[in-house]
Formats: C-alpha cells, structure tokens, sequence
C-alpha cells in the first residue's frame, strides 16, 4: 500500500499521514453559513473535503465525516431583515438548498451535521471555562478571547506578533484589551435571537461554534481538519487557540492534527466576490449543467492551487466524461470482475496528497485500453475504470442515462434507429457517401443527432 502523503497548513508541509486510530479515522470541516445559495467557492471545498473521505474509505475501516451548519450569524440576521422571513425558516431553506446542490454534485452527506443552534450549552460552557482560566475576559456585555493567553496563537497561519499589531490597527473596538482578542459571545438586543447565558441575553461568536462542535462530534484530538484557504486566518487559528487554551494543550495538534486548505476559485485570475460582480452559484450552473460536470471541473486541478473557473474547463470536462460513459456503453454487457481493486497508478496519484490531475490521467489510459481491447481484460479494465470512478465519485451513472441514448420523445422504436446506423456505415464503408448523408438526414428529421466518434457511432435524441 502507498503511503498517503497530505499537505499539512500547520508547519506548511508535505507530511505521511499517520492516523491517530487507525480503527477510525476523524474528519472534520466548516460547513456553510445558511443565508444564500452556495457559490462555486463554497462547492470546492464541499467536493474537496468528499473526494478525501472518500479515499480514506477506501483506505481505513471506519471515517466519520463531520461538518456543520452556522445557522446563527450576524449576516444571516440581517439577510432575514431584509427578506422579511423568519430567521428559521431561512436557515431551513439554505440548509436544504445546500445539501441539494452539494448532492447534485455528488457529494455524500456528511455523517453528523451539527448545528450550531443546537450547541449552544456547549459553546456557554466551553467559553466559561475559558473565562475561568483568564483566558477570556467579560467586557461591555461581550465575551472576548485573550490572544495573548495562548502562546502558539499564530502558528498556524505563520502569522507573526508584528503581523498581528499590524493588521490590527485598521479597527479596534474599544471592549477589546488588545487588538486581536476576538468575540466568543455578543449580547442581543430585544429584537435579536439570543441565548440566556450567565453574560447576558446573547449568542456566540462564528469561531466558537466550531470548537464546541468538533469536540462534542469527534472528541479531541481528530486527524483533519479542512477549509477554505480564506479561513485559515482568523477563524482556524481562533479555533485552535480556544480549543487548546481550554484544554491546557500547548501544541495544536492536541486539538487537530492535519489542516488541509483548499485553494481560491477564482475568475480570469481574479478572486470571487460580491464587489466584483463575480460569483457563480452552484443553483444557476446546475441548472446548465450536469452535476458529475461540475464536480469534475472542480477536481480538474490540484486541491491546493487556485482554480480559475471558465467555460473551457467545464466544456473539457464534459468530452472528457462523454468520451469515458461512451466506452463504458460500448462495454456496457461486460460484467465486472468483483475482485478488481482501483489500479496501483491511480491510488499512488491521490496518495499524493489528492493528485486529481495525476489519477484522472491515470483513468483516461484505462479507458483507453479498455475500447481498444477486445479480449478477455475487458472486464478487469472496466471494473479498474468504474471502482477509479468511485473513489473520486464519477462514473456511478448509467451511461445510457448520460449520453441519453435510446431516449425518445416521440415513441421511435431505439431498434430503428440502430438499423438506419447499421445501413448508414454500410454504405459509408462501400464509400457510397450520397446514402450514408441521405439516413443522416432521415435521421436529423426524426430529431436524432449522430457523432461518429473513435469507438464507433453515437446517437442521442436532440430534445
Ligand atoms: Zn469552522
């Protein structure tokens, strides 16, 4: 077995992963804040976050995935003021939305998804323990974390003491003692959701949310935990300094041991944002196109570099996911060898911390060899080709299904069809040329569009 190498934010290196249980592998990452449709952003680092646990199934006997739901935040606040709907029935409606999209695009629902509504007691208690042990402090009816308390603050993100003065001085609101001491409880006002808690009529600040509910979910330490880049720092290093200066751990690891962060979507080289009137959302673009497209646009490039999102990349992953469902409709009676296992290439490229580029050339060669065999590995082929396809979640539909073979909307029998084919490349190969163009256009005026591809000729009905 290779050994699965991940790039690891915290000391920012390729490292082997050595699981903490090898009996149960433990995932966690920040899930989505219900107030809106998740954009590409967002679906990268869903889809990310899948492709790992799934290649750890594949690997370990047990992985349990967790990621949560903020559906307590200020801008969710705001976005029910402005829509005029109650914060709950917004929340359950992004919540749905979003578990939808995320499916669409083959991600497997997590195993728990906490939410943060429903950790309050937790989030209370973990912070009166803080306070308890002065590394939290109550000031103006907030509760605020005292950086300084926590001498590996900044270890994550390599984010030095200068860093951090420097980038303090844009804001600093005057309940904080230093600059960089964030908020782990706010009041609310009458009008606001609040919790009761001893500091007050109140909620918790977005960090907390998530070191109560990995610890309650998974228990500490847990082997990985995934985001975007763009939470790195703040909300990561804020985790890490809540969760060990409860615990008197000194070293992060103690809370997780592996950090993983993907890179930025961004659009012709610039970053994705609402100022910028550039944000694709995942709702629109299926609405275009397949889900299985997208994922695979999505995992086209490595995790860890940006993606630049365009419809060249979602268009290559469309011929490349035809041209592979097509030969596995050419094979479509050859049944599987049950034993087959994914293919040694294939494994060694996403042992490489996740080389998506690397196992999809790998399954682009099997595919090849697979429609230009013609003895009996064709079922070792096809079975490498669809237990590939599992790992990174691509292939598991049926091929009929996406080329749309066979399907008619005006009752023509599927039999015609593949008779007018027949006689068409009759007579192409008797180079009788005025036929072979006189059954395309029967064909054409029955609303059946034919390709003549390297594995032999396709049709599918237009509409
Ligand atoms: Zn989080």
């Amino acid at each position: 077995m290779s050994i699965f190498k991940i790039h690891n934010t915290l000391g920012n290196k390729k490292e082997e992963f050595i699981p903490i249980d090898k009996d149960h592998i433990r995932i966690y990452a920040c899930g989505p804040t219900v107030y809106n449709y998740a954009h590409i952003g967002n679906a990268r680092m869903a889809v990310v976050c899948d492709l790992l646990v799934r290649f750890m199934r594949s690997i370990y006997p047990k992985v349990t995935y967790v990621s949560n739901i903020t559906d307590i935040d200020d801008k969710i606040i705001n976005a029910s003021l402005e829509t005029n709907t109650p914060i709950k029935e917004l929340t359950a409606k992004y919540e749905k939305v979003y578990n939808q999209d995320m499916g669409e695009l083959g991600v497997l629902k997590p195993d728990i998804q906490p939410r943060a509504t429903d950790h309050i007691k937790e989030m209370i208690s973990l912070i009166d323990q803080l306070i308890k042990q002065n590394n939290a402090y109550v000031s103006d009816n907030h509760v605020l974390f005292n950086v300084s308390s926590y001498k590996n603050y900044g270890l994550l993100s390599g984010r030095n003491k200068e860093d951090q003065i420097a980038g303090s001085r844009v804001e600093v609101a005057d309940y904080k003692n230093n600059s960089g001491d964030f908020v782990l409880w706010k009041p609310s006002s009458e009008d606001q959701p609040g919790w009761d808690s001893p500091w007050g009529k109140g909620r918790p600040g977005w960090h907390i949310e998530c070191s109560a509910m990995s610890e309650k979910t998974l228990s500490l330490p847990f082997d990985i935990h995934g985001g975007g880049l763009d939470l790195t720092f703040p909300h990561h290093e804020n985790e890490i300094a809540q969760s060990c200066a409860a615990h008197k751990f000194d070293d992060p690891q103690d809370y997780a041991k592996y950090w993983i962060h993907n890179g930025f979507v961004t659009m012709d080289g610039e970053k994705m944002s609402k100022s910028l009137g550039n944000i694709f959302l995942v709702n629109d673009l299926l609405k275009k196109y397949p889900g299985e497209t997208l994922r695979l646009s999505l995992i086209s490039s490595h995790y860890r570099q940006p993606l630049n999102w365009n419809s060249k990349i979602i268009e290559q992953a469309q011929k490349n996911l035809d041209r592979i469902y097509r030969i596995l409709k050419d094979n479509e009676n050859i049944s599987i060898d049950e034993n087959i296992h994914v293919p040694d290439n294939v494994v060694d490229a996403l042992s490489d911390d996740l080389n998506t580029s690397k196992a999809m050339f790998e399954i682009n060669l099997i595919a090849d060899k697979l429609s230009k065999s013609n003895n009996k590995n064709k079922s070792a082929l096809k079975g490498e080709l669809v237990s590939s396809g599992k790992i990174l979640g691509l292939f598991q539909q049926s091929p009929s299904e996406w080329l749309k073979y066979g399907k008619t909307n005006n009752n023509i029998d599927s039999n015609f069809i593949e008779e007018l084919i027949l006689k068409r490349n009759k007579a192409r190969e008797v180079k009788n040329f005025q036929e072979a163009d006189k059954i395309r256009d029967e064909l054409t005026n029955i609303n059946i569009e034919i390709e003549d591809t390297i594995d032999g000729t396709i049709w599918r009905s237009k509409n």
